[in-house]
């Protein structure tokens, strides 16, 4: 079929993830059907299909850790393991049969549009080519596996396994492992591991604040109770956002909470590891909240089990049979595992995306990201982002985010469709306003107190977070202001 022969879709989403799905989700909710999902995968469910490593779970309770519109009753934890998210995820996709809007297995190679007709193209690594008036950057942040810059990573003739791609036929049962990582990954995998493995070595480059994580089984009654009346659920659901809001005020910002909460991790750290050395080791020479805050209460036992040991020693290079650290030892291993995080586009995007005039996004971001509100890009019409630049939540569910930049977006495809217009183009002064008082207020941050984090570029700028409380990122997202776009009409495709 010639490109022309196409048929011109209203919606086109790239990624089948918890923000792809909602997104679909929320637009059939409105009346906008026609749409349609490419997924790279053969299956839904984005970085909790992937990353179904030993231990994998989420951080933030599983009550706000869903959609507010689609709630769940059947959490049976406190923290949801990734299977039960994963369940929640096929059970959204089967109640709103959203399955049938997805094409599986194709993998965008680019987003390119054309300012005539007003379209977005997307083409596929499998030849397809995709139509619609409006584009959905839905891919998610973390979804490309982070090998670390090792030499010789590819000498090592034993297993290697990434966190977010785990082999589970892998049995670990008497064997020598080596983790490398300690990030939030890692302090859920070594807990599992030092379960099964002979002898397990955990590489850690740099300590994190550790709070503890008070994980529980839910009661039955309490999801009966949940079941029957939802405004239950809703009403915990409002006071565990609350929760996590307060706490915002010592993660992002300097404050005597922040005090408290480095206290509270101390506290923690000297409860769980009576030897003086190795909680010295354990201890992070940075602000709280600068890296991610990580929550575990079988981290630190796990590491003094009797199999496990802490190396804090810097990796020098990796060899045909393990690691060699930087005092000359080799440690040797059946297999390694790498808890080393994922390639995260913030200086960059995933594939090439073409704008009016040809003008290509990852050249205009080679300096770093920026966007309007995190979700359009002047000179991009109709393409909005989920977990765009400056999204990222620091203290609270990642879900409140993206449904709040769900709900823009379906403001701005009816909006369309009421106005008769063609397309809607953020004004490219309006975003430079919005992304300087952005970086200012990013200043004043935790983040930018000087450690290193997937949040910055090498060169230090913040692409990633928002700096604020989650309400105020939601307040900003309720109105899509038609005075901060250009209005393009025009005879371009019909909707
Ligand atoms: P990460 O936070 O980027 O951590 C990567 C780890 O690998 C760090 O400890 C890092 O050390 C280490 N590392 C990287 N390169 C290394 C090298 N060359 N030598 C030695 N160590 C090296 O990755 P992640 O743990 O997969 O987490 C990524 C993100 O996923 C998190 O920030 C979070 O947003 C999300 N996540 C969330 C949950 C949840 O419960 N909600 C769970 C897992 C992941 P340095 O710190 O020194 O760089």
């Amino acid at each position: 079929m010639s490109n022309t022969d196409t048929p011109i879709h209203q919606v086109l989403i790239v990624g089948a993830g918890f923000s792809g799905l909602g997104t679909a989700l929320r637009l059939q909710q409105n009346g906008v059907d026609d749409v349609v999902i490419l997924e790279r995968a053969a299956d839904i469910g984005g970085t909790w299909r992937d990353n179904t490593y030993p231990g994998a779970a989420c951080d933030i309770p599983s009550n706000l850790y869903s959609f507010s519109f689609a709630q769940n009753p059947r959490w049976t934890r406190s923290y949801a393991g990734s299977d039960e998210i994963r369940d929640y995820i096929h059970w959204l996709a089967e109640e709103y049969d959203l399955r049938r809007l997805v094409r599986f297995n194709r993998s965008v190679t680019g987003l390119s549009y054309d300012d005539a007709s007003g379209v977005w193209t997307a083409t596929t690594e499998e030849g397809d080519t995709v139509r619609a008036r409006s584009a959905v950057m839905a891919q998610g942040p973390l979804s490309n596996p982070s090998f670390p810059n090792i030499p010789g990573l590819e000498r090592f003739q034993g297993k290697t396994i990434h966190s977010a791609d785990w082999d589970h036929d892998y049995d670990f049962e008497g064997k020598a492992v080596g983790v490398i990582g300690t990030g939030a990954s890692g302090v859920q995998i070594v807990p599992e591991l030092a379960k099964q493995a002979k002898k397990l070595r955990v590489f850690q480059r740099t300590p994190c604040w550790i709070l503890p994580r008070l994980d529980f089984r839910k009661p039955d009654w309490q999801k009966a109770v949940f079941r029957k009346l939802p405004a239950a659920q809703s009403a915990v659901r409002n006071g565990l956002f609350l929760a996590h809001e307060s706490i915002a005020t010592g993660i992002i910002w300097d404050t005597p909470v922040n005090g408290a909460l480095e206290t509270l991790a101390k506290a923690h750290l000297r409860h769980q590891v009576k030897d003086k050395w190795l909680r010295r080791q354990l201890t992070p020479d940075f602000k709280l909240g600068c890296k991610r805050v990580l929550m575990s209460s079988d981290f630190y036992p796990a590491l003094q089990k009797d199999n496990t040991e802490l190396i804090t020693w810097p990796i020098a290079s990796i060899s045909e049979n393990g690691v060699r650290t930087g005092e000359g030892i080799e440690h040797q291993f059946d297999c390694l595992v790498f808890a080393t995080g994922f390639s995260v586009p913030n200086s960059g995007t995933p594939f090439p995306v073409y704008g009016l005039n040809g003008r290509e996004l990852g050249q205009e971001w080679r300096r770093g990201a920026q966007a309007y509100k995190s979700i359009n890009v002047s000179g991009y019409p109709n393409l909005f982002m989920i977990f765009g630049p400056n999204s990222g939540p620091g203290h609270n569910s990642a879900l409140v985010y993206i449904e709040s930049q769900i709900e823009y977006i379906v403001k701005g495809v009816t909006t369309l469709r009421s106005l008769g217009i063609k397309a809607l183009d953020v004004k490219d002064d309006v975003q430079a306003t919005h992304n300087r008082r952005l970086q200012k207020r990013l200043a004043k941050t935790n983040w930018n107190s000087g450690c290193k984090s997937w949040y910055l570029t090498e060169d230090g700028y913040n692409a990633t977070m928002y700096p604020g409380f989650a309400s105020q990122y939601a307040r900003q997202m309720k109105h899509l202001e038609l005075r901060d776009y250009r209005l393009l009409s025009g005879s371009g495709a019909p909707q």
